[in-house]
């Protein structure tokens, strides 16, 4: 018997599959060690045959296996096969998503902790005798033993000394009992909120459960109540013998998600993020391959939880950018959720409170069920948006970063001691100009995306076609020479905020802050606790907080994601408000959202202030239909870097040369196809090139496989070569 082998080997562009003989004992999914070379390496079996192309000399005896199970669940040996097509991965590629770095490279290992017990020996009168002879130490320690209780044997090692417990064990009066301990991540967990589901919530319950398989869209408004639908679906599947994943975007920002899991669920649940230490992250992995726990909840990586026969998979606030690796291993969650749902025959759960464009669209389509909870679970009104223009600001003298209403309202928060919180939006290093008396800013003239602001050659450059366009010094609208760089910072508003409020507790909650996952937790936890506080931050902050005293939500800038180069800059910024609105008024108390902006009159803004998405969507899917871009297009970005310039080019020009032929022969249904340097020429000492292809999605898959194809046959060594689909950093 042959066994076919993944080896896990870092430096290596080709995709290979190696031939083992197989031992006679050999598992399917096993992680072993192999012969390579000279040395010996780990890998996976993926599958056995019958016989090699190589002949009998060649080939090397599969080695030991290093688990007590195989690691690979036989879904993963499916899902390998899939994500290969979908994706374009290498097996080694996908077998880095599916088992842990801990695990892979031996950085983890299983902690073993030994404890001492007392032996039924213990009440041999003789044996005491004799150790009291000469011990007063062994004495103390029998003493100091109760039968049936288990203790640290690295605690009897300090208080009685490793030799006396060494002796009363050769004595056969104590025995070692060693275990495996596991590291639990800690979870600040809270009483379990018993809760009746409301009449809408129920209908969604049921109507999943109902159905069971296939795709469904819980479009819910914040504070409907979304996570208590999640909670009785899980507790349903598992009171079926299931299992089930729960997806949240950058789970380290929200640990209220996991504590009112675990206030429910308890044990049940096991914890895939970053933010472990090694040691916990192997774990809590262990202990979902092996049953122990039931519950994956995690960012997107735990789509790849070891979880066997799964209820139900939840992809929750399904919008967020964060559900796409667009570095490498590429991947879509939403994808890889489909297909595990597919092979468990079970519902996959998308939700929002502002679902993306495609996601809604497919809605639309048919393809996915759409279920809807359109009120708060509390009956409260959606918080009211008051939008401020900051133009008619600086015509009246206010040059400053917060509006009259702003501060008013700020005011009023202080003085009754409640809550608000700033939103910085902020995007990348990016920005664009605009003009501060009319609001203009700079567009490309091809692909109507706002230009980006390049500093180091003083230039506005499109990231969809690279059209160049000299820097503004005066508005081509109105004429002003008040053009400013349309960005801001946190500590900025921070510091002007003290300086107005000397005596309010003022937070600051962005990447600079939450480095470590403990100054996170404090941080929320101040403001959790202090009244009156205003708490300022960038995008973590829209990210599902509940907190009750939140009354006033402040905007600052919102217009910085709207002219962000992307198509779907106007879709991002509608999320965003959406998001950050819906963290006031969650509770008794009513809230209040003002939101600043240069460009009042953008639909966007209209759509969010009345809180209606359905009419932002039909306008904006109308725009994409008509301007071709996703869902009704497909972008598809090679991108090409090397370190050496003229290896980069001349890989580019292989690799567009192939394309171009192709594009030639099937021109209708390409809407843009060119080679360039990328926006950003260079990052990291390496040179960076691009091929840009648009196309209609008549044709799908065949021209994204071509362009795969192309990429892979490729030979080029000295540049590494990424293709990324409807990418959305074009930098
Ligand atoms: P969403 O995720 O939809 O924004 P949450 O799940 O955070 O909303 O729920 C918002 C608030 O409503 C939470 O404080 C939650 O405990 C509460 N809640 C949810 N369902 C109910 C219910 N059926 N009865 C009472 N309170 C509820
Ligand atoms: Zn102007
Ligand atoms: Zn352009």
């Amino acid at each position: 018997m042959i066994a076919e082998v993944i080896v896990d080997i870092t430096n290596d562009q080709v995709d290979k599959v190696f031939d083992y003989i197989a031992r006679p004992d050999t598992i399917v999914g096993e992680r072993v060690t192999v012969p390579f070379g000279k040395r010996f390496i780990e890998g996976y079996v993926l599958r056995h045959k019958e016989k090699s192309q190589l002949p009998d000399n060649l080939l090397k005896p599969l080695g030991q296996p290093k688990d007590d199970y195989p690691v690979l669940l036989p879904e993963f040996l499916a899902l390998n096969e899939e994500m290969r097509e979908l994706f374009h991965l290498r097996n080694v590629d996908c077998m880095r998503l599916f088992i842990p770095t801990q695990l892979r490279s031996g950085k983890a290992k299983p902690l073993y902790v030994n404890f001492i017990e007392l032996t039924e020996k213990f009440d041999d009168r003789e044996l005491l005798e004799n150790t009291r002879k000469n011990a007063t130490k062994q004495i103390d320690l029998i003493k100091t033993l109760r039968p049936d209780n288990l203790y640290a044997r690295t605690d009897l090692n300090k208080r009685f000394g490793s030799a006396n417990v060494n002796k009363l064990l050769d004595l056969g009066v104590i025995r070692q009992v060693t275990t495996t301990k596991l590291r639990a991540p800690k979870v600040n967990a809270k009483q379990d909120k018993k809760v009746t589901l409301t009449a809408e919530q129920e209908k969604v319950v049921n109507a999943i459960l109902a159905k069971r398989e296939g795709e469904h869209l819980l479009f819910g408004v914040t504070g409907s109540g979304k996570t208590e639908v999640y909670m009785h679906i899980i507790s349903k599947v598992l009171g079926e013998g299931k299992t089930a994943i729960l997806l949240v975007p950058e789970i380290s920002l929200t640990p209220q998600v996991l504590s009112t899991f675990t206030a429910r669920f308890g044990d049940n649940v096991a914890i895939l993020h970053s933010g472990l230490s090694d040691g916990e992250r192997f774990d809590e992995w262990q202990r979902l391959r092996t049953g122990q726990a039931k519950i994956a909840i995690g960012a997107r990586s735990a789509i790849f939880a070891p979880l066997t026969n799964l209820g139900a998979i939840i992809l929750d606030e399904e919008h967020d950018p964060s559900y796409k690796a667009e570095s490498n291993p590429r991947f879509i969650t939403h994808d890889v959720a489909r297909l595990r749902g597919k092979f468990n025959k079970c519902p996959v759960i998308f939700g929002s409170a502002t679902p993306s464009l495609e996601s809604f669209h497919r809605a639309k389509q048919g393809k996915t069920e759409l279920h809807l909870l359109p009120n708060r679970a509390n009956a409260k009104p959606m918080p009211n948006i008051e939008i401020v223009n900051m133009c008619d600001e600086v015509r009246m003298g206010n040059s400053g970063i917060f509006s009259g209403r702003l501060l008013d309202e700020l005011e009023n928060v202080v003085r009754e001691k409640n809550q608000a919180m700033l939103f910085i939006n902020r995007r990348g290093f990016s920005s664009y100009m605009i003009c501060r008396e009319c609001g203009y800013v700079a567009k490309c003239e091809d692909c109507d995306v706002s230009l980006v602001y390049h500093k180091e050659d003083n230039q506005l450059k499109c990231h969809y076609c690279n059209r160049r366009y000299k820097a503004l010094t005066n508005c081509p609208s109105c004429g002003s020479s008040y053009i400013r760089m349309g960005a801001m910072g946190t500590q900025k508003v921070v510091e002007e905020l003290q300086e107005r409020f000397p005596n309010v507790k003022i937070l600051r909650m962005d990447f600079d802050t939450t480095k470590n996952k403990n100054s996170l937790n404090e941080l929320l936890e101040t403001f959790g606790n202090t009244k009156p506080c205003i708490l300022v931050g960038t995008q973590m902050i829209a990210k599902g907080h509940d907190f009750p005293s939140v009354t006033l939500v402040g905007i600052m800038n919102a217009d910085m994601s709207l002219h962000f180069s992307d198509f779907r800059s106007t879709e991002r910024t509608y999320q965003l408000i959406t998001q950050v609105a819906g963290r006031a008024g969650r509770a008794e108390k009513e809230g209040k959202v003002i939101l600043q902006t240069y460009t009042p009159k953008h639909y966007a803004y209209r759509f969010a202030s009345n809180y209606d998405y359905l009419g932002f969507y039909g306008k904006e899917i109308n725009l994409r239909e008509v301007a071709n871009f996703p869902p009704f297009s497909k972008i598809v970005r090679v991108l090409i870097t090397a370190e050496n310039k003229d290896e980069a080019r001349a890989t580019t020009s292989r690799i567009y040369s192939k394309i171009q032929d192709y594009f030639k022969q099937n021109r209708e249904q390409f809407l843009y196809c060119e080679a360039m340097a990328s926006p950003v020429s260079r990052i990291e000492k390496k040179y960076r090139f691009q091929i840009l292809c648009r196309f209609l999605l008549d044709t799908e898959p065949e021209i994204t496989n071509f362009i795969y194809k192309t990429v892979t046959e490729d030979k080029h060594p000295k540049s590494l070569v990424f293709v990324e689909i409807n990418p959305s950093n074009m930098s």
